[in-house]
Protein backbone atom coordinates (compact mmCIF):
# COMPACT_ATOMS: atom_id res chain seq x y z
CA UNK A 1 0.00 0.00 0.00
CA UNK A 2 1.33 3.57 -1.41
CA UNK A 3 1.81 5.59 1.92
CA UNK A 4 1.93 9.39 1.66
CA UNK A 5 5.09 9.22 2.09
CA UNK A 6 6.12 7.06 -0.60
CA UNK A 7 3.40 8.71 -3.04
CA UNK A 8 4.98 12.52 -2.51
CA UNK A 9 9.17 10.64 -2.57
CA UNK A 10 7.77 9.41 -6.04
CA UNK A 11 6.39 12.00 -7.53
CA UNK A 12 9.20 14.17 -6.47
CA UNK A 13 11.53 11.59 -8.19
CA UNK A 14 9.20 11.53 -11.55
CA UNK A 15 9.15 16.11 -11.22
CA UNK A 16 13.39 15.41 -11.05
CA UNK A 17 13.80 13.14 -13.48
CA UNK A 18 11.53 15.33 -16.19
CA UNK A 19 13.30 18.47 -15.29
CA UNK A 20 17.03 17.46 -16.16
CA UNK A 21 15.48 16.48 -19.35
CA UNK A 22 14.08 19.77 -20.01
CA UNK A 23 17.52 21.70 -19.15
CA UNK A 24 19.36 19.72 -21.81
CA UNK A 25 17.52 21.52 -24.11
CA UNK A 26 16.35 25.16 -22.39
CA UNK A 27 19.50 27.66 -21.75
CA UNK A 28 17.17 29.30 -19.30
CA UNK A 29 16.21 26.02 -17.97
CA UNK A 30 19.85 25.53 -16.22
CA UNK A 31 18.94 27.94 -13.38
CA UNK A 32 15.58 25.34 -12.87
CA UNK A 33 18.24 22.45 -12.71
CA UNK A 34 20.11 23.81 -10.12
CA UNK A 35 16.92 25.19 -8.32
CA UNK A 36 13.91 23.01 -8.60
CA UNK A 37 15.27 20.12 -7.27
CA UNK A 38 15.90 22.17 -3.66
CA UNK A 39 12.42 23.64 -4.10
CA UNK A 40 11.00 19.98 -4.32
CA UNK A 41 13.43 19.05 -1.56
CA UNK A 42 12.19 21.79 0.47
CA UNK A 43 8.18 21.06 -0.49
CA UNK A 44 8.76 17.56 0.38
CA UNK A 45 10.39 18.13 4.26
CA UNK A 46 7.82 20.30 5.16
CA UNK A 47 5.38 18.05 3.60
CA UNK A 48 7.29 14.81 5.40
CA UNK A 49 7.85 16.90 8.15
CA UNK A 50 3.93 17.29 8.81
CA UNK A 51 3.42 13.70 8.43
CA UNK A 52 5.66 12.99 11.27
CA UNK A 53 4.52 15.44 13.21
CA UNK A 54 0.65 14.10 12.82
CA UNK A 55 2.20 10.56 14.18
CA UNK A 56 3.88 11.83 16.95
CA UNK A 57 0.86 14.19 17.73
CA UNK A 58 -1.05 10.83 17.48
CA UNK A 59 1.54 9.10 19.32
CA UNK A 60 0.31 10.83 22.49
CA UNK A 61 -3.16 9.62 22.23
CA UNK A 62 -2.08 6.11 23.49
CA UNK A 63 -0.83 4.73 26.36
CA UNK A 64 3.02 4.88 27.36
CA UNK A 65 3.25 1.22 27.28
CA UNK A 66 2.29 1.58 23.74
CA UNK A 67 5.05 4.18 23.20
CA UNK A 68 8.41 3.22 22.21
CA UNK A 69 10.40 5.60 24.52
CA UNK A 70 8.48 3.20 27.56
CA UNK A 71 10.99 0.59 26.50
CA UNK A 72 14.50 2.23 25.52
CA UNK A 73 14.03 5.84 26.65
CA UNK A 74 18.01 5.87 26.21
CA UNK A 75 17.95 5.68 22.37
CA UNK A 76 16.67 9.58 21.82
CA UNK A 77 17.47 10.31 18.05
CA UNK A 78 16.87 8.60 14.95
CA UNK A 79 20.54 7.57 14.51
CA UNK A 80 20.23 5.30 17.46
CA UNK A 81 17.39 3.95 17.15
CA UNK A 82 18.24 2.89 13.35
CA UNK A 83 21.54 1.73 14.98
CA UNK A 84 19.76 -0.51 17.32
CA UNK A 85 17.36 -1.59 14.96
CA UNK A 86 20.21 -3.01 12.44
CA UNK A 87 22.34 -4.62 15.43
CA UNK A 88 22.52 -8.22 16.24
CA UNK A 89 19.11 -9.69 17.09
CA UNK A 90 20.12 -11.72 19.85
CA UNK A 91 21.09 -9.47 22.23
CA UNK A 92 17.51 -7.99 22.21
CA UNK A 93 16.63 -11.28 24.01
CA UNK A 94 16.40 -11.05 27.99
CA UNK A 95 16.40 -7.55 28.31
CA UNK A 96 14.73 -6.03 31.45
CA UNK A 97 13.08 -3.05 31.99
CA UNK A 98 11.66 -2.23 35.53
CA UNK A 99 8.73 0.11 34.03
CA UNK A 100 7.69 -2.47 31.90
CA UNK A 101 7.86 -5.35 35.14
CA UNK A 102 6.01 -2.89 36.88
CA UNK A 103 3.10 -2.47 34.07
CA UNK A 104 3.03 -6.18 33.95
CA UNK A 105 2.54 -6.85 37.51
CA UNK A 106 -0.52 -4.52 38.07
CA UNK A 107 -2.02 -5.67 34.55
CA UNK A 108 -2.09 -9.51 35.79
CA UNK A 109 -2.03 -9.03 39.43
CA UNK A 110 0.97 -10.64 39.86
CA UNK A 111 4.01 -9.50 42.27
CA UNK A 112 5.50 -12.28 41.91
CA UNK A 113 6.75 -11.58 38.47
CA UNK A 114 10.82 -10.84 38.00
CA UNK A 115 13.18 -11.34 34.81
CA UNK A 116 14.83 -14.03 33.48
CA UNK A 117 18.13 -13.69 31.93
CA UNK A 118 18.69 -17.09 29.31
CA UNK A 119 21.69 -18.78 29.93
CA UNK A 120 24.09 -19.63 27.29
CA UNK A 121 22.25 -22.83 26.08
CA UNK A 122 18.95 -20.98 25.92
CA UNK A 123 20.86 -18.72 23.91
CA UNK A 124 22.02 -21.19 21.16
CA UNK A 125 18.01 -22.70 21.42
CA UNK A 126 17.13 -18.73 20.19
CA UNK A 127 19.41 -18.09 17.68
CA UNK A 128 18.61 -21.81 16.10
CA UNK A 129 15.31 -21.01 16.60
CA UNK A 130 15.90 -17.67 14.59
CA UNK A 131 17.56 -19.61 11.79
CA UNK A 132 14.42 -21.18 11.02
CA UNK A 133 11.88 -18.62 10.82
CA UNK A 134 10.00 -17.76 7.45
CA UNK A 135 11.72 -15.16 5.68
CA UNK A 136 9.02 -12.08 6.46
CA UNK A 137 8.67 -13.25 9.92
CA UNK A 138 12.65 -13.03 10.77
CA UNK A 139 12.96 -9.52 8.83
CA UNK A 140 10.15 -8.22 10.72
CA UNK A 141 11.45 -8.99 13.60
CA UNK A 142 15.00 -7.43 13.25
CA UNK A 143 13.39 -4.75 11.91
CA UNK A 144 9.98 -3.77 14.51
CA UNK A 145 11.05 -6.10 17.35
CA UNK A 146 12.07 -3.51 20.09
CA UNK A 147 13.01 -6.67 22.91
CA UNK A 148 11.91 -10.07 23.86
CA UNK A 149 11.48 -10.21 27.48
CA UNK A 150 11.48 -13.37 29.64
CA UNK A 151 9.34 -13.23 32.73
CA UNK A 152 9.17 -15.91 35.21
CA UNK A 153 6.03 -17.11 36.58
CA UNK A 154 4.16 -15.05 33.41
CA UNK A 155 0.67 -16.20 33.11
CA UNK A 156 0.32 -17.72 29.83
CA UNK A 157 3.33 -18.76 27.36
CA UNK A 158 4.29 -15.55 25.75
CA UNK A 159 2.14 -11.91 24.61
CA UNK A 160 3.25 -9.40 22.07
CA UNK A 161 2.06 -5.80 22.40
CA UNK A 162 2.38 -2.94 19.64
CA UNK A 163 4.36 0.14 20.42
CA UNK A 164 4.41 3.56 18.36
CA UNK A 165 7.40 4.53 17.40
CA UNK A 166 9.16 7.88 16.68
CA UNK A 167 8.44 7.33 13.15
CA UNK A 168 4.79 6.18 13.29
CA UNK A 169 5.50 2.61 12.17
CA UNK A 170 4.09 0.09 14.24
CA UNK A 171 7.06 -1.67 16.21
CA UNK A 172 6.63 -4.50 19.33
CA UNK A 173 7.50 -5.95 22.34
CA UNK A 174 7.43 -9.50 23.20
CA UNK A 175 7.30 -11.24 26.41
CA UNK A 176 8.01 -15.02 26.94
CA UNK A 177 7.91 -17.59 29.88
CA UNK A 178 11.38 -19.26 29.89
CA UNK A 179 9.74 -22.51 31.07
CA UNK A 180 9.89 -23.06 27.08
CA UNK A 181 13.26 -23.61 27.60
CA UNK A 182 12.72 -26.57 29.70
CA UNK A 183 9.71 -28.33 27.11
CA UNK A 184 9.43 -29.66 23.76
CA UNK A 185 6.36 -28.33 21.76
CA UNK A 186 4.05 -31.26 22.00
CA UNK A 187 4.32 -30.59 25.74
CA UNK A 188 3.85 -27.11 25.93
CA UNK A 189 0.99 -27.14 23.87
CA UNK A 190 -0.10 -30.41 25.82
CA UNK A 191 0.17 -28.00 29.04
CA UNK A 192 -1.64 -25.36 26.97
CA UNK A 193 -4.45 -27.14 26.10
CA UNK A 194 -5.12 -28.94 29.89
CA UNK A 195 -5.89 -24.91 30.49
CA UNK A 196 -8.57 -24.74 28.33
CA UNK A 197 -10.84 -27.58 30.65
CA UNK A 198 -12.21 -28.40 33.91
CA UNK A 199 -10.28 -31.08 35.42
CA UNK A 200 -12.90 -33.18 36.64
CA UNK A 201 -13.29 -37.06 36.78
CA UNK A 202 -14.15 -37.34 32.78
CA UNK A 203 -11.74 -40.56 31.49
CA UNK A 204 -11.51 -38.37 28.43
CA UNK A 205 -7.99 -37.79 27.54
CA UNK A 206 -6.24 -35.71 25.44
CA UNK A 207 -2.79 -35.30 23.82
CA UNK A 208 -1.19 -33.50 21.77
CA UNK A 209 1.81 -34.62 18.78
CA UNK A 210 3.63 -31.62 17.56
CA UNK A 211 7.14 -33.09 17.31
CA UNK A 212 9.93 -32.67 19.99
CA UNK A 213 12.24 -29.64 19.11
CA UNK A 214 12.04 -27.02 21.35
CA UNK A 215 8.70 -25.26 22.39
CA UNK A 216 10.90 -22.25 21.83
CA UNK A 217 10.73 -22.52 18.26
CA UNK A 218 6.86 -22.78 18.80
CA UNK A 219 6.43 -19.38 20.97
CA UNK A 220 8.87 -17.24 19.05
CA UNK A 221 7.10 -18.03 15.68
CA UNK A 222 3.72 -17.40 17.31
CA UNK A 223 4.71 -14.51 19.13
CA UNK A 224 6.71 -12.92 15.61
CA UNK A 225 3.48 -13.88 13.96
CA UNK A 226 1.72 -11.27 16.06
CA UNK A 227 4.45 -8.94 15.76
CA UNK A 228 4.27 -9.06 11.45
CA UNK A 229 0.26 -8.66 11.93
CA UNK A 230 0.54 -4.92 13.54
CA UNK A 231 3.25 -4.07 11.76
CA UNK A 232 2.02 -4.94 8.36
CA UNK A 233 -1.65 -3.93 10.16
CA UNK A 234 -3.36 -7.49 8.61
CA UNK A 235 -5.78 -7.63 11.34
CA UNK A 236 -8.03 -4.69 13.01
CA UNK A 237 -7.40 -5.41 16.21
CA UNK A 238 -10.20 -4.19 19.37
CA UNK A 239 -7.80 -1.36 20.98
CA UNK A 240 -9.00 2.10 20.12
CA UNK A 241 -5.74 3.51 20.23
CA UNK A 242 -4.32 1.23 17.82
CA UNK A 243 -7.16 1.91 15.20
CA UNK A 244 -6.32 5.57 15.77
CA UNK A 245 -3.31 5.50 14.68
CA UNK A 246 -2.72 7.35 11.24
CA UNK A 247 -2.92 6.86 8.54
CA UNK A 248 -4.85 3.45 9.57
CA UNK A 249 -4.50 1.62 6.04
CA UNK A 250 -5.80 -1.98 6.66
CA UNK A 251 -3.62 -4.25 4.52
CA UNK A 252 -6.47 -6.55 2.34
CA UNK A 253 -5.24 -10.05 3.65
CA UNK A 254 -7.93 -12.71 2.26
CA UNK A 255 -6.89 -16.02 4.46
CA UNK A 256 -7.88 -13.68 7.38
CA UNK A 257 -10.56 -11.34 6.01
CA UNK A 258 -12.56 -14.43 4.34
CA UNK A 259 -13.10 -16.27 8.01
CA UNK A 260 -13.60 -13.56 10.25
CA UNK A 261 -16.45 -11.16 10.81
CA UNK A 262 -15.13 -9.36 13.77
CA UNK A 263 -11.84 -9.37 16.16
CA UNK A 264 -13.58 -12.69 17.85
CA UNK A 265 -16.49 -14.01 16.04
CA UNK A 266 -15.73 -16.11 12.55
CA UNK A 267 -18.84 -15.79 9.65
CA UNK A 268 -21.13 -18.13 10.43
CA UNK A 269 -20.58 -21.03 8.32
CA UNK A 270 -16.97 -21.20 10.28
CA UNK A 271 -18.69 -21.24 13.49
CA UNK A 272 -18.85 -24.38 15.88
CA UNK A 273 -20.56 -25.06 18.71
CA UNK A 274 -18.81 -23.88 22.05
CA UNK A 275 -16.21 -22.32 20.02
CA UNK A 276 -17.13 -19.11 22.09
CA UNK A 277 -16.90 -21.30 25.13
CA UNK A 278 -13.05 -21.92 24.67
CA UNK A 279 -10.75 -20.24 26.68
CA UNK A 280 -7.11 -20.54 28.14
CA UNK A 281 -5.43 -20.15 31.01
CA UNK A 282 -8.49 -18.94 33.23
CA UNK A 283 -8.89 -16.14 30.62
CA UNK A 284 -12.34 -15.13 30.76
CA UNK A 285 -13.22 -16.61 33.78
CA UNK A 286 -12.67 -19.68 32.11
CA UNK A 287 -12.61 -22.78 32.01
CA UNK A 288 -16.09 -23.15 30.90
CA UNK A 289 -15.70 -26.49 28.94
CA UNK A 290 -15.96 -30.45 30.54
CA UNK A 291 -13.63 -33.00 28.88
CA UNK A 292 -16.35 -34.74 28.28
CA UNK A 293 -17.35 -32.16 25.64
CA UNK A 294 -13.53 -32.64 24.42
CA UNK A 295 -14.85 -35.07 21.43
CA UNK A 296 -17.48 -33.22 19.90
CA UNK A 297 -15.26 -30.01 19.94
CA UNK A 298 -12.24 -31.77 18.97
CA UNK A 299 -14.40 -33.38 15.91
CA UNK A 300 -16.17 -29.77 14.68
CA UNK A 301 -12.49 -28.13 14.64
CA UNK A 302 -11.38 -30.94 12.13
CA UNK A 303 -14.23 -29.82 10.17
CA UNK A 304 -13.02 -25.96 10.18
CA UNK A 305 -10.61 -23.64 8.94
CA UNK A 306 -8.44 -23.12 11.83
CA UNK A 307 -5.33 -24.78 13.01
CA UNK A 308 -6.31 -25.14 16.91
CA UNK A 309 -8.61 -24.74 19.40
CA UNK A 310 -6.56 -21.81 21.12
CA UNK A 311 -6.58 -20.26 17.30
CA UNK A 312 -10.42 -20.68 16.68
CA UNK A 313 -10.45 -17.80 19.50
CA UNK A 314 -9.84 -14.81 18.00
CA UNK A 315 -8.36 -13.14 14.49
CA UNK A 316 -5.10 -12.44 15.46
CA UNK A 317 -4.53 -16.03 17.55
CA UNK A 318 -6.04 -17.55 14.38
CA UNK A 319 -3.79 -16.10 11.64
CA UNK A 320 -0.71 -16.80 14.26
CA UNK A 321 -0.97 -20.66 14.52
CA UNK A 322 -2.29 -21.21 10.94
CA UNK A 323 1.12 -20.05 10.79
CA UNK A 324 3.00 -21.35 12.97
CA UNK A 325 1.36 -25.14 12.85
CA UNK A 326 2.04 -24.59 9.08
CA UNK A 327 5.54 -24.01 8.97
CA UNK A 328 6.45 -26.46 12.02
CA UNK A 329 4.74 -29.02 10.43
CA UNK A 330 4.48 -29.03 6.62
CA UNK A 331 7.54 -26.95 6.59
CA UNK A 332 9.79 -28.45 8.94
CA UNK A 333 7.94 -32.09 8.50
CA UNK A 334 6.89 -32.50 12.18
CA UNK A 335 3.79 -34.43 13.09
CA UNK A 336 0.38 -32.25 14.16
CA UNK A 337 -2.11 -34.07 15.78
CA UNK A 338 -4.55 -34.26 18.37
CA UNK A 339 -5.33 -38.05 20.08
CA UNK A 340 -9.21 -37.78 21.84
CA UNK A 341 -9.43 -41.15 24.41
CA UNK A 342 -11.50 -42.84 26.65
CA UNK A 343 -12.21 -46.11 27.75
CA UNK A 344 -15.36 -45.76 24.87
CA UNK A 345 -13.10 -43.51 21.98
CA UNK A 346 -10.17 -43.34 20.09
CA UNK A 347 -9.65 -40.27 17.65
CA UNK A 348 -7.00 -38.58 16.35
CA UNK A 349 -7.54 -35.48 14.51
CA UNK A 350 -4.91 -33.70 12.22
CA UNK A 351 -6.27 -29.78 11.86
CA UNK A 352 -3.99 -29.21 8.81
CA UNK A 353 -5.27 -31.80 6.77
CA UNK A 354 -8.85 -30.10 7.07
CA UNK A 355 -10.11 -28.84 3.41
CA UNK A 356 -10.86 -25.36 4.84
CA UNK A 357 -7.62 -24.81 6.54
CA UNK A 358 -5.89 -26.49 2.84
CA UNK A 359 -7.50 -23.46 1.63
CA UNK A 360 -5.91 -20.56 3.41
CA UNK A 361 -2.29 -22.02 3.26
CA UNK A 362 -1.76 -20.26 -0.30
CA UNK A 363 -2.85 -16.87 1.41
CA UNK A 364 0.06 -17.27 4.41
CA UNK A 365 3.19 -18.03 1.75
CA UNK A 366 2.73 -14.03 1.95
CA UNK A 367 5.56 -14.39 5.32
CA UNK A 368 7.79 -16.22 3.01
CA UNK A 369 8.34 -12.86 0.95
CA UNK A 370 10.71 -10.15 2.20
CA UNK A 371 9.72 -6.79 1.75
CA UNK A 372 12.49 -3.89 1.22
CA UNK A 373 12.48 -1.65 4.26
CA UNK A 374 11.34 1.56 3.73
ZN1 LIG B 1 -0.97 -15.35 20.54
Amino acid sequence: MLTLEDFLFKMSYRILNRNFFFCRNNRKGYWLKYLSPLILIFIFSVLTFHCRKEAVLESHAVPSHNQFQFYRPDLKTDAEIKKYLKSNLIFRFGLQSDPLLNYMKKLDGKEIYSFYSPTESDKKTIQFSIDLLPPLIKQNLQERVIGIYFINHFISTGYTDWVIGHDGKIYSVILINPDVFKMNVSEILQKREKTCFQSNSSSVKIKIHAGKQSAFDYILLHEAVHSADYSHRISDIDEESYNQIKPFIKRKFKPVDTIWNSSNTPYKHFDFQNRENISFYGFRKGPHLTLDQAPDLYADLQKSPFASLYGSQYKVEDLAELVTMYHLSIIQGNEYAIEISSPKIRMKIHPLQSQKVKKRISGIRFFYSVFPEK
